[in-house]
């Protein structure tokens, strides 16, 4: 069985779109312009090999959500934080939409999430916090497929829990990795998209603390409806 995982590069180097802006400078106009129209734009996808279109209903099975690990409630230390699961569903939420099918009736796609707190963790589909094995990196998502076929069987997210996680609407400090921004990138993992290697979109890797990307851009639509249909 193969198992991949994604993460966010977490780097510290100079912006990719920096160095490859520089070595296109040298290359021909029209490169330039591709670039500026497409990856910078967040026109781009890339799908991974395997993905959830074979369910009648995508993502068929829910999400649970194990908040042992995960940041607690400022007022209460002994409580899970209920902004930080609230936070993750706007995420996986923001991937929704109507499509659809051959018969053309429409049907929505949508992760779903039980309602306990990690009933039987590490069940099929789940979100938790944890150690990472890159320790650098903000998150890690894995999704083992079916052997021998496309079909992705489950995904799981896992949050660095040794990071500072900003998880209310308003801007995340320096230090902080903006959750909503992760997690909507995790999610296009578990949707069956790849990371970008630059750009702006939801699917770019690069995120840095303090920063935001908390809409979905023209290549993560593209790519979650090159998969699973047209709206
Ligand atoms: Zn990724």
């Amino acid at each position: 069985m193969l198992r991949q995982i994604r993460s966010f590069s977490g780097s510290t180097k100079a912006s990719p779109n920096v160095a490859r802006a520089l070595r296109l400078v040298a290359a021909n106009a029209a490169a330039l312009a591709l670039l500026a129209s497409s990856a910078l734009a967040g026109d781009n996808y890339k799908l991974l090999d395997w993905n959830w279109k074979f369910q009648k209903y995508p993502m068929a099975s829910s999400f649970e959500y194990c908040s042992i690990n995960a940041p607690r409630d400022p007022t209460d230390a002994a409580k899970p934080w209920s902004k930080v699961l609230d936070t993750i569903r706007t995420a996986a939420d923001k991937w929704r939409y109507s499509k659809k099918d051959a018969k053309k009736e429409s049907t929505i796609f949508q992760f779903r999430f039980t309602s306990e707190d990690c009933p039987q963790c590490p069940g099929l589909n789940y979100i938790e916090f944890g150690t990472l094995n890159d320790p650098k990196k903000p998150a890690e998502t894995s999704y083992p497929n079916v052997s021998g076929t496309a079909k992705m069987k489950k995904c799981a997210v896992r949050f660095n829990s040794a990071m500072s996680w900003h998880v209310t609407n308003d801007e995340p400090k320096p230090t902080e990795y903006d959750l909503l921004s992760v997690a909507l990138h995790e999610f296009g993992h578990c949707v069956g998209l790849d990371d970008l290697p630059d750009g702006f979109a939801v699917m770019s890797v690069g995120l840095k603390p303090g920063e935001k990307r908390r809409d979905l851009q023209s290549g993560d639509i593209a790519g979650r409806n090159k998969i699973y249909g047209d709206p």
